[in-house]
């Protein structure tokens, strides 16, 4: 039996060890019932320490398993297979953002035209580059003001809203542990800085008119070449800061394949300053806020051409809007997600963020400016429902989750005291520490029913473009592939941080996404 272990390398457990790791169900185990929650604290903290003494002062042998390098974050040495698929990843992934941008200037969203027409010798390579537009002076002045703008604010306007908004939880916030122990501080202002984005896009759409709403549509290819400037630039900022000077050396991985390292990263939390938080900044500001005010340009596009906004705008406008106020609402939970936990920062997250994001999540948008589709009343309604119900599945779930590890188990879910799998790790400093994994409520239909709730809303942000085109789709296909990767790392992840525990909790729940299904 395996029990405490090392993130990602096993050992066999000691007798001791190995009950540590029990399944407890809607509560305590038997012996335990009776004490309340601060001395079930108190007994794995005590715990804790005993087993940390025991792996310090532990025989040669613990030691030298202790030594060995733990599993965290991405890989610690590059294989062919993932080398390759860095390769293929940063060659093609600026080539598809560039494919759908293109094909809904210059084929009306169309996926096929393009190729279709390359292969009869419609049209040539040649002179589809010919139509791009190129770089502006306008819109490098845009995108370098909205970035810069977006800096001020998340640097210099400390949050003020948790003061003001019951149940918001802002201002300075700590992450989860990183591998090397350290807990990081994070000032978290995002919801605040959403609203003053959106409050003058609005007062500058009614009163200022300093620039048209349409602004964003109107200069989106242009802006494209500014955003790839600074993702590269961003990522080449990283590699060089975490050879030269990394901000916690400790959390840092080189695997000395520079590709690798420069797409994956090598620094856990890259930090400029005490404050300046690359991650946190890249994914939240220049990419989700960008996100809602791409949209309202896109609406204000729609009504500049055709005198009114369709059905299907509002529905993309409001329910992508719902998805990104509860990223904000919920910017310290997202401090413990796998984003900021677990992946390092390089190109992947910073180009990504800065470019696949803003340009491929919003496809629907750019879709209904070409196609303004207007759906009937029950259509609607069935795009708004499915769009709810995915909402409140992957707010429930991830809240469960959430209030569980917070409680440690002390609240009730749906009515009942919660079932879950009590087991232990040891971080890479050889503290041993304890953990729970929930099998009730959302927890105990799939193991990652928060992602089916995703995927949910993310259907029906594509069904609301209607069944004529493919495009609109992409964003449901690529959420599908990108979550379901994410079960299996973040299963492997799991399986060699908690050993025989995690293998009881998938025997629990014995399935990722659908129940019954997969
Ligand atoms: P999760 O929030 O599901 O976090 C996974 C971690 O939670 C695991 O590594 C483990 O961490 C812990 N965990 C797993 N199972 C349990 C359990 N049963 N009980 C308690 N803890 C458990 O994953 P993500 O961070 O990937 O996703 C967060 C949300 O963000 C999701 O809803 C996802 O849909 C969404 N998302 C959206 C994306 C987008 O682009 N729109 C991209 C990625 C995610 P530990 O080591 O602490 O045990």
């Amino acid at each position: 039996m395996y029990c405490l272990t090392c993130w990602g390398k096993r050992r066999a457990a000691t007798p001791e060890e190995s009950d540590d790791c029990r399944v407890f169900r809607h509560g305590c185990p038997a012996e335990k019932k009776s004490e309340g929650l601060h001395s079930r604290v108190s007994d794995m903290k005590g715990a804790t320490e005993v087993t940390r003494r025991r792996v310090q002062n532990g025989s040669q042998s613990a030691s030298d398993k202790m030594a060995e390098p733990a599993q965290w974050g991405r890989a610690w040495e590059v294989d062919w297979f993932s080398l390759l698929s860095v390769v293929a990843l940063l060659c093609s992934a600026p080539f598809i953002v560039f494919f759908f941008v293109m094909a809904c200037d210059q084929f009306q969203c169309s996926l096929t035209r393009p190729l279709l027409e390359l292969y009869s010798g419609e049209t040539t390579l040649l002179a589809i580059w010919a139509r791009v537009p190129f770089a502006t002076c306008s819109a490098a002045k845009i995108y370098a003001a909205w970035v810069a703008f977006q800096a001020v604010l998340y640097t210099c306007l400390p949050d003020v809203l948790h003061k003001v908004l019951p149940g918001y939880v802002g201002g300075v916030q700590e992450g989860a542990r990183t591998p090397a122990g350290l807990i990081n501080k994070y000032q978290i202002n995002g919801l605040q800085c959403w609203l003053i984005t959106h409050a003058l896009w609005l007062a500058n759409a009614r009163y200022f008119l300093w620039f048209p709403p349409t602004v964003i549509f109107d200069n989106w290819i242009p802006l494209m070449w500014c955003a790839n400037a600074l993702g590269y630039a961003v990522a080449t900022f990283a590699f060089v800061k975490a050879h030269l000077f990394p901000t916690n050396p400790q959390d840092c991985k080189f695997t000395g394949n520079v590709l690798y390292d420069y797409m994956m990263g090598i620094e856990f939390n890259p930090r400029v300053g005490r404050w300046f938080d690359l991650k946190l900044f890249f994914n939240g500001r220049p990419g989700i806020v960008a996100w809602t005010l791409i949209n309202l340009s896109y609406a204000a596009k729609q009504q500049e051409l055709y005198g009114h906004v369709s059905n299907s705008m509002l529905l993309v406008n409001l329910l992508q809007g719902i998805y990104v106020l509860d990223f904000f609402w919920n910017e310290t939970w997202y401090l413990k997600t796998i984003d900021i936990c677990h992946d390092h920062f390089g190109w992947y997250l910073g180009w990504g963020d800065c470019v696949w994001l803003p340009y491929l999540y919003t496809l629907q948008g750019l879709y209904l400016v070409y196609h303004p589709v207007q759906l009937s009343a029950a259509q609607a309604a069935a795009v708004l429902l499915l769009g709810l119900a995915g909402y409140y599945v992957f707010r429930a779930a991830n809240h469960q989750k959430d209030v569980f590890r917070r409680s440690d188990g002390a609240r009730a879910i749906w009515g009942r005291p919660p079932s879950f799998v009590e087991c232990s790790y040891r971080s890479q400093d050889g503290g041993a520490h304890r953990s729970k994994l929930l099998t009730s409520g959302f927890w105990g239909l799939a193991r990652h029913f928060n992602y089916t709730g995703d995927l949910m809303g993310s259907l029906a942000y594509c069904a609301a473009c209607g069944s004529t085109h493919l495009l609109p789709y992409f964003y449901v296909v690529y959420m599908s592939v990108l979550l379901v990767h994410r079960c299996v790392r973040d299963e492997h992840r799991c399986a060699g941080k908690y050993g025989a525990g995690w293998k009881r909790y998938t025997d629990a729940v014995p399935y990722r996404l659908v129940p019954g299904v997969f």
